[in-house]
C-alpha cells in the first residue's frame, strides 16, 4: 500500500506535457494555461478621469475656472491647460496635458463657459497611465482560465493565448450488476452511476470524453474495450473491479493490455484498491467502483495528474473554514477525504456512511481531509478545505 505523500508525489513527478497550442480568447474559458501571460501595453495607457466633472492643474487652486474644452472617452485632446482653466471630461477620457485633477461634476456650479467650484475636492480622481500594469509585466500565472482572467487578459491587449491541448478521456465502467439508467433492472442488478459521474467530472475539468459504457466482467471484453480506449485517449478511467474479488479482473486485463502500473492499492480512505498505471503517452485510473470512492479520487487522484500534464502543478486551491463539530475515527492508518458542507466560514461534516453513499456528495460543497495518523479533529479548529 503505498503512502499518500508518495502517491502524490508519485504523480507530480511525471515528465509527459500535453501539447501547447493557440486559442482566440473568447475560446479560451476553461482551457488550462501553463505559462504567464505578459501584458502588451501600459495600462491604463494614458492618464485618465476617474470622474465626470473639471480637469484641472492641481496646483492652480481657484473658485471658478474657464472652460476651455470637452473631453470625452476615446477623444485625444491635443492643447495644454493654463492657469485659470479647466477642460470638462468624462469618466475613461485622457486628461489633456498639463492637468493631473479632476473635480467631481457634484461640486460645481456651471454657467456658460464658466465654472464655479461649490465644495473643495480632496481628490486627485485621476488613475495614472501604467497604475494597474506596465507593459511587459505578468498579469496571470498557470491556472484553468475563468471568465474574469479572460476579461484581464483582453483589457491588456491579449489576442490569442498558448494552452494545454484539451485532453480527451474515455470512461469504462466494470460489472456485471449493472445497468444504463433507462433501462429495467432485473434481479441483482443496479444503475450505472459512475460512468456518467466520471464523464461529468472529465468534462467538467475541462477534457472531451468517450464514455465507452458497462462492460461486464469479462477479461476478454474488457481488454477490448481497454484497448480502443487506450489508442484513442490521453486519460482512461475504470471504475469497479479492481479490488481483491473473484471477478476484479482489471488489473490483470492493463497488464495483459501493455499498461505498465505504477501503483496499486493506496493509504487513501476511500479509495484504498486504487490503481494507476501508465501506456506511453495514455494514462490509466483504475478506481474502486464504490460511487463516493470514485468521485473523491477522481477530484484528488485523476484532475491532479491532468493539470500536472497541462503545466499547472501542485496543491489545489483551498480555502480557510472552522470546524462546527469534532471529527472522531478509530482508524487513522489512511488519509481520509470526508465529504462536507461550508457555509459562512463553518465547515460541517456530511454524515455518509461507508464509500457507497452517494446522495451524501450532492449536499456537499467541499472536501477536507484528515492526514494518516491523526484520529480526532477538534471542533473550532481552522481547517484548509477543498471547493468541488
Ligand atoms: P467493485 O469495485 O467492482 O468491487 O465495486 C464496488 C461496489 O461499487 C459494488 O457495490 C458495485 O456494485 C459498485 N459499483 C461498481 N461500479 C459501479 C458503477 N459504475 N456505478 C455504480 N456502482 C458501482
Ligand atoms: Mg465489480
Amino acid at each position: 500500500m503505498l503512502e499518500a505523500p508518495k502517491v502524490f508525489e508519485y504523480l507530480d513527478s511525471i515528465s509527459y506535457r500535453l501539447p501547447i497550442e493557440e486559442v482566440p480568447i473568447d475560446r479560451a474559458c476553461g482551457r488550462i494555461m501553463p505559462g504567464h501571460a505578459h501584458s502588451r501595453i501600459a495600462s491604463p495607457p494614458f492618464d485618465k478621469a476617474a470622474m465626470d466633472g473639471y480637469a484641472v492643474r492641481a496646483a492652480d487652486r481657484r473658485s471658478r475656472y474657464h472652460v476651455v474644452a470637452t473631453i470625452s472617452a476615446g477623444d485625444h485632446p491635443t492643447g495644454s491647460l493654463q492657469d485659470g482653466e479647466c477642460a470638462a471630461i468624462m469618466t475613461g477620457a485622457m486628461l489633456p496635458l498639463g492637468a493631473d485633477k479632476v473635480i467631481r461634476r457634484e461640486y460645481t456650479r456651471r454657467e456658460g463657459d464658466e465654472v464655479e467650484i461649490t465644495e473643495p475636492e480632496p481628490l486627485e480622481n485621476v488613475i495614472k497611465a501604467g497604475e494597474n500594469c506596465r507593459a511587459g509585466d505578468p498579469v496571470l500565472g498557470p491556472r484553468v482560465l475563468r471568465p474574469q482572467d479572460i476579461g484581464v487578459l483582453a483589457s491588456v491587449g491579449i489576442a490569442e493565448l498558448e494552452v494545454a491541448r484539451r485532453s480527451h478521456a474515455g470512461i469504462i465502467s466494470t460489472g456485471s450488476e449493472l445497468r444504463a439508467p433507462g433501462d429495467e433492472l432485473g434481479p441483482g442488478q443496479i444503475y450505472n452511476s459512475n460512468g456518467y459521474q466520471i464523464t461529468a467530472q472529465l468534462q467538467s475539468y475541462g477534457c472531451t470524453t468517450t464514455n465507452h459504457g458497462i462492460v461486464a466482467d469479462d477479461r476478454d471484453r474488457l481488454a477490448e474495450v481497454v484497448e480502443i480506449a487506450l489508442r484513442e485517449s490521453d486519460l482512461v478511467i475504470l471504475s469497479g473491479g479492481v479490488s481483491m474479488g473473484d471477478f476484479d479482473f482489471v488489473p490483470g486485463v492493463l497488464s495483459r493490455c501493455g499498461v505498465e502500473i505504477g501503483f496499486h492499492r493506496i493509504a487513501f480512505k476511500p479509495g484504498k484498491p486504487t490503481l494507476f498505471g501508465r501506456k506511453g503517452d495514455a494514462f490509466v485510473f483504475g478506481l474502486a467502483g464504490n460511487p463516493v470512492s470514485t468521485f473523491v479520487l477522481c477530484e484528488v487522484l485523476v484532475r491532479r495528474l491532468l493539470l500536472h500534464i497541462s503545466g499547472v502543478s501542485g496543491e489545489p486551491p483551498a480555502v480557510r473554514a472552522t470546524l462546527s463539530e469534532e471529527v472522531y475515527r478509530k482508524s487513522s492508518d489512511r488519509l481520509e477525504f470526508l465529504p462536507a458542507v461550508i457555509e459562512n466560514g463553518m465547515v460541517r461534516p456530511l454524515s455518509y456512511q461507508g464509500s457507497a453513499h452517494i446522495n451524501a456528495l450532492s449536499e456537499a460543497n467541499c472536501l477536507f481531509a484528515l492526514d494518516a495518523g491523526v484520529e480526532r479533529l477538534s471542533k473550532g479548529m481552522v481547517l484548509d478545505v477543498r471547493p468541488i
